[in-house]
Order: C-alpha cells, then sequence, then structure tokens
C-alpha cells in the first residue's frame, strides 16, 4: 500500500483500527470530491460467540456500504469487506467482529460521533449537518434521537421561568423552560405552561429536592406565581424587573403616541415641528438617555446642531403631562437600576401612589401593576451570590433558543426538540456514547 494511503487513512481516522494494509485500496475521486476506501480488517478474533468455540470455518465474503461522514464537505464511503463464519462446533453463523461500525447500521461509529459534535453547534441545522457531511437528512436526525435522551437535572437553589413560544411544537403555543441562572443550566423544558400541567410535574419531584430551591424568577405571568407558592414551600418568588420596566416602557409609549396624535391633523402645517420631533424621537422616551448617541440632525424647522440633551428639553417641551410622565419613568428606572432590597422597601408604596395618581391611564395602568406585583418586586432587589435576582441569563439563552427553533428543521415531535435544545445551551450534556 503506498504511503499516501496511509496518510489518507489517517486523515479519516481509520488509521488507528487494525487494519490489512495489504488489500485495503483507497479513492479519490476529485472531481466529485468523494474518498471511497475499500477496507479489509484483520480477522483478529474468531470464537463463536455463543459457544465460545475457537473452531470455526470462513462461510461467506460480505460486503458492507457505509457512510463515513467525518470530514466536512466531501463525501466519505467505506466499502467494508468482512467474514460470515460458520462455528464448527455449534453449528450458528456469525460476523467477523469490526470496530467500525455496529449492529445494521450504515454509518460507522466515529461518523456518528462526529454528527453529534456537529448537532452541539447551536448554528447547524439537521439540514445543514446533512448537506455538509453528504448523508441523508433522516440518518442525521435518527442519529440523535439514538444518542441523545436527557433526563431533567435537579433543581437548584435559585431558578428561573420562562417560555418559548412555538405554536408548531407544543399544543399550548409555549414551552417551558426552568433554568438555573447560577450555572445557566437548563434544567428541563416541558411542552405546556398551564397550571395543571407544571403543578403535576413538580408533584413528582420530591418534596426532599423542591425544599432546596430558595428563590424563584418569574415573569408577571399569575400561573407561575401560584406554582412556585406551592410547589417550593422555602423559595422567595421576584419578579424579573426586566419585565417591570418593559411594561413601563410600554405605557410610556403609548403616552407619546396619544399626544404626537393631537399633532397628526397639523402634520402638514407642523409650525412647532411636534408632531415630527415626537415621530422622528420616539426612541427618546423608553431608550438610556446615556446610551442615545449624540444627535446632529438640522431639518425643515431647526437649522442649527443638535445634541442630545436639545432633543430631550424640545421633547419634554411640547407637553406639561409627557414631561411628567417622563420624568416619574426615568425616577422609577433609576431605582430600578440602582436601588438597594431595603431602599425598595419604604420606596415602592410612595412610587405606587404617584404612579395611581398619574394624569394618563397607562401611568395609573403601571401603578396597579406596581401594587398587585408589589412584594415580588421588592424580592427582586435581593442579591444571592453577588448577584440580583433577574431572569437575565434566561432572556440571553432566548436570543439562542430562537435561533435553534426557527432556523431547525426537522423538529416533528417535542422531545426531540427538547433534547436539541438541552443539547445545544447546556455544557457537557451527555450522548450515549459517553455513558
Ligand atoms: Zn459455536
Amino acid at each position: 500500500m503506498y504511503n499516501d494511503n496511509i496518510e489518507l487513512l489517517k486523515l479519516v481516522h481509520l488509521s488507528q483500527f487494525d487494519i490489512d494494509y495489504e488489500r485495503t485500496t483507497v479513492h479519490v475521486d476529485m472531481s466529485n470530491n468523494e474518498i471511497t476506501i475499500n477496507l479489509f480488517i484483520n480477522p483478529s478474533m474468531r470464537d463463536c460467540p455463543y459457544c465460545k468455540s475457537t473452531h470455526s470455518i470462513i462461510h461467506a465474503r460480505v460486503l458492507k456500504r457505509i457512510y463515513h461522514p467525518v470530514i466536512e464537505n466531501r463525501i466519505c464511503i467505506i466499502l467494508l469487506h468482512s467474514i460470515k463464519f460458520k462455528c464448527n462446533e455449534c453449528g450458528h453463523y456469525f460476523m467477523q467482529f469490526n470496530p467500525i461500525v455496529s449492529g445494521s447500521k450504515n454509518i460507522s461509529t466515529l461518523g456518528e460521533l462526529y454528527i453529534l459534535e456537529n448537532l452541539r453547534k447551536n448554528r447547524k441545522t439537521f439540514k445543514d449537518i446533512s448537506n455538509e457531511l453528504f448523508i441523508p437528512h433522516t440518518s442525521v436526525i435518527r442519529c440523535f434521537d439514538e444518542h441523545v435522551n436527557i433526563p431533567r437535572h435537579n433543581l437548584t437553589k435559585v431558578l428561573c421561568f420562562d417560555e418559548i413560544y412555538s405554536k408548531k411544537l407544543t399544543k399550548t403555543k409555549y414551552a417551558f423552560v426552568i433554568l438555573d441562572p447560577i450555572s445557566s443550566t437548563v434544567l428541563d423544558i416541558l411542552d405546556a405552561r398551564l397550571k395543571d400541567c407544571l403543578t403535576d410535574y413538580f408533584s413528582r419531584i420530591s418534596i426532599k429536592e423542591r425544599l432546596k430551591v430558595l428563590y424563584v424568577n418569574i415573569d408577571m405571568w399569575e400561573t407561575y406565581k401560584i406554582v412556585a407558592e406551592k410547589a417550593f414551600p422555602n423559595a422567595t418568588i421576584c419578579v424579573d424587573s426586566f419585565h417591570v420596566i418593559k411594561h413601563l416602557n410600554d405605557a410610556m409609549d403609548k403616552i407619546r403616541l396619544h399626544v404626537q396624535k393631537r399633532f397628526v391633523e397639523h402634520k402638514d402645517d407642523d409650525r412647532n415641528g411636534y408632531y415630527w420631533l415626537l415621530k422622528t424621537f420616539h426612541y427618546y422616551f423608553v431608550q438610556d438617555f446615556n446610551n442615545i448617541k449624540y444627535e446632529r440632525k438640522p431639518n425643515s424647522h431647526y437649522s442649527y446642531l443638535w445634541t442630545k440633551h436639545d432633543v430631550l428639553n424640545k421633547l419634554l417641551s411640547i407637553d406639561q403631562n409627557l414631561a411628567d410622565s417622563y420624568s416619574l419613568k426615568e425616577e422609577y428606572r433609576e431605582f430600578n437600576l440602582c436601588g438597594t432590597y431595603e431602599e425598595a422597601l419604604y420606596k415602592i408604596d410612595d412610587f405606587i401612589e404617584r404612579f395611581k395618581k398619574a394624569h394618563y391611564e397607562e401611568m395609573r395602568d403601571f401603578g396597579f401593576l406596581l401594587a398587585r406585583w408589589k412584594y415580588e418586586i421588592i424580592n427582586s432587589f435581593l442579591i444571592v451570590d453577588g448577584k440580583r435576582m433577574s431572569n437575565g441569563p434566561m432572556e440571553s439563552l432566548n436570543g439562542r433558543i430562537k435561533r435553534l427553533l426557527y432556523d431547525g428543521y426537522g423538529y416533528s415531535n417535542f422531545n426531540r426538540f427538547r433534547n436539541r435544545l438541552m443539547f445545544c445551551l447546556n455544557k457537557n450534556e451527555p450522548t450515549k456514547f459517553s455513558k
């Protein structure tokens, strides 16, 4: 055998096996990027697996075509030549042992490992891998289903509850995710977030394990609160402050639109430029002022260069109630950002009162929201292991989940989807090979 061939066998990770180099050949077809290996394994062991007899005869030679997807963008096929033996003692037939492929599969074991390694990557779909490795789409899925079935992880001290919107995969439109924010591990994913489903799920977990849960972070979905209170007697429930601020920003944006609408009739004769200002700089009302870039926008209304302070002052000069709403919103945002748990305890009632008395209905509604979730919001100011309680780690996972969901093809069942998410999102999730 040529040295080139030995190098090629190394490249496709076959040199580690006990190969019959005299007979094995490698053919590289450059035109369609294909490597074909006529592979012969040395028949070292020929003990009968039934009676352990060492006396067997060659019954037939068998040729098997196997996908060996271990290099990207290249077709790699093994034509495995093996021997079928007949035992002289007990008369059974058995195949020569080979370390390349197991049972009646058509993908090599190394190929399966390579597929799984690729499936761990967020950005790769079943289809991508099928295209890159030149193997059938269904083989990729079969390989995944066979080797990846992840059990739930134990509950941890801090939990985050959240949902993933998926109409296609779940009966109730939402899948439910339990995350440990400290280790950023997805502990489990369920196919519904309904009260009965969640209650039933947690009731199957021992009380000993549930008592270890000390904090649960939720968004403002009432069911989560009810379920968590029942399932985790020792837990403090915290409402994620990101969601609180989102409600506040939504209210502020609606108020800005009210004011803007007042000027819509005069927009062609927008002498003050109010309509234009509110429409163009709408984001000033919801974004952190520090994050807004320096503005320099001369226009038909104002010919001089502006700083972002000029813009904000102009916007707030349009309407006193709009300005008041903005300043109350900013005050709450600042408090949410910098406040301590102790401050939250005595400041929250004052905020509730002021929002409830606000001019615009949207601000008053926000006041009622604060009142309804008062204790959970105060709890969100708690610091555990140096970090403020929040669903933040979950939110950052959400982006990765969405990518997997939307570009993923092949999730015809929820279980596969769940396994794929946990396999990609968690570090070191085992496959059946790891055991
Ligand atoms: Zn035998």
